[in-house]
């Protein structure tokens, strides 16, 4: 296998699967870290944790088409394999999984995973196709590679939800780890996204965690989400957010709408746009 940037590379799944399975016969645990690339410190705490919880951590970078919308930014998504195989290297991560799009859907494919439920509103209603996109490449990374643990960020709490919904249903024997969102000093979630901003919208964009912080606030003093969501809306506006997709409170296991915080854990989470880009974060709120 060709390294790049310091850390093996696998380019195909039959590689991936000899050295897993070298692994394995060697008694090692294997955890695995699925990404599109464009990699921060986000990305790299999850490599972390992997190292964690296991002897030997791989991970993909993959531009997914297929979770990509008609007018979305698949084709300038920032891709910059050199640097993240050098960023991989330098957390201690053992591969690299960097299929091309034909490895991954050859001529003929014809299967789609959809997940009900947690998929349906947020962004699964504004992002038609999105997370059967998210849920089919995840159900072909995590066969693929069979690792014991994958581990996917809090910063996807929708997604993470998905994935946790899909792995249950098809019994895919692979433990499934969130883990939380690293943040800027002021509060943005790190994302490969932030790159899209200006200087004057980067200066904007914390407001996007600080409404989410003020919510979990106004739950804990027992107000009514929907109030509460609403005036965080107009704040994001105010800030100079161009829109806002939404603003909610909910269960944080099932997704379902939350009036108050009451006896269960809720999330809250926002996607609103600001310049060129589409900014989401989310926080949760104990009871
Ligand atoms: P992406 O490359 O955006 O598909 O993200 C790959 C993985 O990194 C997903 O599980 C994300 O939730 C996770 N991730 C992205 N940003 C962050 C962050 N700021 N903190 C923690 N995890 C993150």
């Amino acid at each position: 296998m060709r390294a790049v940037g310091g850390v093996a590379v696998a380019r195909t799944v039959a590689a991936l699967r000899t050295q897993v399975r070298e692994w394995r016969a060697q008694g090692l645990g294997v955890a695995f870290v699925p990404t599109m690339g464009a990699l921060h410190d986000g990305h790299l705490s999850l490599v972390r944790a992997g190292l964690e919880r296991a002897d030997r951590v791989v991970a993909s970078v993959f531009v997914n088409p297929a979770q990509f919308g008609p007018g979305e930014d698949f084709s300038r998504y920032p891709r910059q394999e050199e640097a993240d195989a050098a960023l991989l290297a330098g957390a201690g991560c053992h591969l690299l999984f960097a299929p091309g799009v034909a490895e991954m859907y050859p001529p003929g494919f014809a299967t789609t995973v959809t997940v009900g439920g947690v998929s349906e509103g947020l962004c699964g209603a504004l992002r038609p196709g999105h997370f059967a996109g998210v849920a089919t490449v995840v159900a072909k990374l995590l066969l693929q590679c069979l690792p014991d643990i994958a581990l996917f960020g809090e910063k996807d709490y929708q997604q993470l939800q998905v994935i946790r919904r899909l792995v249950r249903d098809l019994d895919i024997p692979v433990g499934v780890v969130g883990v939380p969102t690293v943040r800027e000093a002021d509060g943005l979630a790190l994302s490969s996204r932030n790159r899209y901003l200006s200087a004057e919208e980067r200066r904007i964009a914390p407001a996007l965690h600080r409404v989410l912080r003020e919510v979990a606030a106004g739950l804990g003093r027992g107000e009514p989400a929907l109030d509460l969501c609403r005036r965080a809306a107009e704040d994001l506006l105010a800030a100079g957010f161009l829109s806002v997709d939404y603003v909610e409170a909910r269960d944080a296991e099932t997704l379902s709408a939350a009036g108050k915080l009451e006896g269960r854990p809720l999330r809250i989470l926002a996607a609103a746009r600001l310049g060129g880009a589409r900014l989401i974060d989310n926080i949760g709120v104990e009871p």
